[in-house]
């Protein structure tokens, strides 16, 4: 089991919304993904605004802290559709992978 596959197993023994309507947990868990990702926003803007961009030791803390919640919550999502972390990622790799051989790793839109 990768490492990855062990975290994504571990999410479920704190995620505590096992009896709620599938929809409302479907939405629950997006918008905590969307919180956190702006919380990983929030300590760089505060590296940027009370720091001059340096990313000292507490920020890096609260950044590890912030993107391990990303990560919980992607995990979360993940399994509430019916994929893993380990599928995303391995999703992933093959999408950058093929941007990069066409020379498309620029620009925009998911279908490039
Ligand atoms: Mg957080």
């Amino acid at each position: 089991m990768s490492d990855l596959a062990e975290f994504h197993k571990k999410t479920a023994i704190t995620a505590r919304f096992d009896d709620w309507p599938e929809n409302q947990t479907l939405l629950y868990v997006a918008l905590g993904l969307a919180n956190e990702a702006g919380e990983v926003a929030g300590a760089i803007k505060k590296a940027v605004r009370d720091d001059g961009g340096e990313i000292t030791e507490q920020r890096r803390q609260e950044v590890t802290d912030e993107i391990g919640d990303v990560l919980w919550y992607a995990a979360r999502l993940a399994e509430l559709v019916g994929i893993t972390l380990d599928d995303a990622v391995a999703a992933n790799i093959t999408k950058v992978r093929r941007r990069l051989a066409n020379g498309t790793l620029s620009g925009s839109g998911g279908d490039r």
